[in-house]
């Protein structure tokens, strides 16, 4: 007789949206405008500090479990730049595999079974799993559309005394929005009130448009002791490969998230790190290139959404646009996403996946498409997206 697979813990999680729709990509051969993964490089100096890493024969072994000196530096040195706050580099910042990671091992590292974890809705896909597999409950505030706000009484009412944390994203992957300072202080209000900390997905803070401001949540008053902040390379440099992301707060926080990440993945990997803190060395004219090219990218986005006669509200922040296809098409996201992949031959998100079952119809009209494509990319779905109109 054979043990049955799966443990119950992860039975139900299915296969990631984002392997999913790269998979039926490419047996379609879709432009692939699903998953948020630029198809042209980072910045090249940014490699090279990655080559000559390796090439050194210094950094081809364990780093030190917290992160290399020189990436802790840079990551305190670029918050305390931006946004004038204080992270010790050594105890307050830990190095991890990617983002997901850092986001997981905070869960792990800080939800004990039984607490309640706000998740403010549409969610990125991790959250959900990481809060269940540390034996907690998710409880689920939605955005509204068409402009992805919540309702205050909505929000105030999802705080219990079992809360423990709000997962909080902004700027906000799927929808392009980036929270305001006010909305963001009554999240901060009501953490003080009922002591709830703030796992602060921000791994799109470089990626802003016109004038939209990042606040980061730790920057709030009273904020900073009860937040820990998830930053990611492949979104700053653009390198999704590399897995390197971070997550930085006070150092008790940080600990408990440090505690949990021993025992999965131990270290980050060593030579990418170099050339991640080369990247935070490189001056402010970086962000503001980096910036440059994606509003153009933007615009390229809208023109094709426009053109191929979707509603679609200008994204304030991330690489990531939510469209109304309601007039074009009758169904729902994932009928309209298969449609979109097999019949247009262009691929894009359902973002009903990131909401819970009872909510998915607040996003059935809507799908989700990346610009982080070279604009001939973007160009060739433009072309494809025409028999759309008929
Ligand atoms: N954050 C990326 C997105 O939303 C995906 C990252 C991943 O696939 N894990 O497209």
């Amino acid at each position: 007789m054979s043990a049955p697979g799966y443990a119950r813990r992860v039975a139900g999680f299915g296969t990631t949206i984002f392997a999913e729709i790269n998979n039926l990509s490419l047996q379609h051969g879709a432009v692939n405008l699903g998953q948020g993964r630029p198809d042209f490089d980072g910045p090249q100096e940014v490699v090279e500090a990655a080559i000559n890493a390796l090439r050194s024969g210094n950094c081809n072994q364990y780093a030190p479990g917290r992160g290399i000196p020189q990436l802790m530096e840079g990551i305190a040195q670029h918050a305390a730049v931006f946004y004038d706050l204080e992270v010790d580099p050594e105890n307050g910042v830990l190095v991890t595999p990617g983002a997901t990671e850092a986001i997981f091992c905070s869960i792990m590292g800080l939800i004990d079974p039984g607490d309640e974890v706000i998740v403010i809705e549409p969610f990125y896909d991790s959250y959900v799993p990481g809060i269940e597999m540390a034996g907690a409950t998710p409880i689920y505030v939605s955005l509204h559309p068409p402009d992805w706000v919540f309702e205050p009484d909505e929000l105030r009412a999802a705080f219990s005394d079992r809360t423990r944390a709000i997962m909080n994203n902004t700027p906000k992957n799927p929808t392009g929005r980036v929270f305001t300072r006010a909305e963001l202080q009554l999240i901060a209000d009501l953490c003080l009130k009922h002591d709830v900390i703030v796992i602060a997905a921000e791994v799109y803070e470089p990626l802003l448009f016109d004038n939209a401001r990042h606040v980061p949540i730790a920057s709030l008053p009273g904020m900073f002791e009860r937040t820990v902040t998830v930053g990611s390379a492949g979104k700053t440099f653009g390198m999704t490969g590399w897995k390197i992301g971070w997550v930085y707060g006070p150092p008790d926080l940080i600990t408990g998230a440090w505690r949990s990440i021993q025992f999965t993945s131990f270290a980050t990997n060593h030579p990418a790190q170099v050339g991640v803190a080369h990247g935070f060395a490189m001056g402010s004219s970086y962000y503001e290139e980096y910036q440059a090219l994606y509003h153009g990218k933007r615009a390229l986005m809208m023109d094709v959404l426009a053109g191929a006669g979707m509603k679609s509200i200008l994204p304030q922040g991330t690489y990531f646009v939510m469209a109304d296809f309601s007039d074009l098409f009758d169904g729902d996201d994932v009928a309209f996403t298969q449609h979109m992949i097999t019949e247009i031959g262009v691929s894009c998100i359902p973002p009903s996946v990131f909401f819970t079952p009872e909510h998915r119809h607040i996003t059935k009209d809507h799908v989700r498409f990346t610009f982080c494509k070279n604009d001939d990319t973007l160009l060739q779905a433009a072309e494809r997206m025409r028999k759309l109109r008929g």
